[in-house]
């Protein structure tokens, strides 16, 4: 009989025994792959996956782990994160997942990794031509606030229909005076298809746009994925009175002083005083260590940006 402890020492290939390698067998992988190729073939149209049963619960990364999984093989670096940072329990379990399952090396160096998978950041290091960004999504239908029939959603996708979601945005403003999507704004890709930018804050939005790197984008609970290519257009959906813009912060990371980068706020105990810090933990730790890290474009949201 075999034993748990057999089970995950580490056989010959680097890899669990009793495991195929990357977990999925590789039919799956093979038409995940397949599904990927498609996505990035349309950018940001959802293709339709059978979507399997993963040993974390829909909800936390199935969808981006089963592309990781697809994609990983023999030189891979994998950094994993969630929230920005690498020491997240969602992320450590996932990279452990995929270490034990492929033997491959992981890193917290943004500018070592091939593959990134992600919760909620796009890491403030500025990605390349050899990187892919796999984020998990939630909820991948930017349409679905606006409405709920899933067949609906097809239809007004194929007509490139977006008047209720334009419309949404015009009620917002109406309401709150302003923008108000916090997470998963959405975006106008390759002049064709509206896309949810996943539960990346505002901030990361304007990285997909002419990016170098391939961005694929998995939700694993809904069984879509799909796909920003690199050196593709996307645009935030805004209003020339009402321009897209960041989030702003009114002091520097209290790590590393940075202000040009995303930051977590921590209020005091007296809950009046804050602190910031930066999300992308990596990258903060990179800075107070004197590295030397290569930045995204900067954003103006001035209506000739480029
Ligand atoms: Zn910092």
């Amino acid at each position: 009989m075999t034993r748990i402890a057999e089970l995950v020492t580490a056989n010959s290939a680097g890899h669990m025994h009793g495991y195929n390698y990357a977990y999925l067998d590789e039919l799956t992988k093979k038409e995940i792959r397949r599904g990927l190729l498609k996505a990035v073939a349309i950018p940001g149209h959802q293709v339709p996956f059978g979507s399997r049963e993963m040993p974390i619960a829909r909800g936390w990364g199935t969808g981006g782990l089963q592309i990781t999984l697809s994609l990983i093989g023999s030189g891979d670096v994998v950094k994993i994160i969630d929230q920005g940072t690498d020491a997240g329990v969602n992320a450590l379990n996932i990279k452990r997942l995929i270490t034990r399952t492929t033997g491959l090396e992981t890193t917290e160096d943004t500018a070592e990794a091939t593959v990134i998978q992600t919760r909620h950041r796009i890491p403030e290091e500025r990605l390349h031509k050899h990187q892919i960004l796999v984020l998990q999504v939630p909820l991948p239908e930017p349409l679905r606030l606006v409405e709920p029939s899933e067949a609906k959603t097809r239809q007004l996708h194929a007509d490139q229909d977006y008047t209720k979601a334009w419309v949404y945005l015009y009620e917002d403003i109406v309401r709150n005076g302003q923008l108000t999507h916090a997470a998963g704004y959405p975006v106008l890709v390759d002049e064709r298809y509206v896309m949810a930018t996943s539960p990346v804050p505002r901030w990361d939005v304007p990285r997909f746009h002419q990016a170098d790197c391939l961005f694929l984008f998995g939700a694993g609970r809904e069984k879509r994925i799909y796909a920003v290519p690199p050196r593709t257009d996307v645009r935030p959906l805004d209003f020339a009175d009402y321009p897209f813009d960041v989030e702003r912060f009114p002091q520097g990371c209290a790590i590393c002083g940075s202000t040009t980068t995303f930051l977590d706020e921590h209020p005091a105990a007296d809950g009046v005083a804050r602190t910031y810090t930066c999300s992308d933990t990596a990258a903060c730790e990179k800075r107070v260590a004197g590295g030397v890290l290569d930045p995204w474009p900067s954003f103006s949201n001035s209506r000739s940006r480029e």
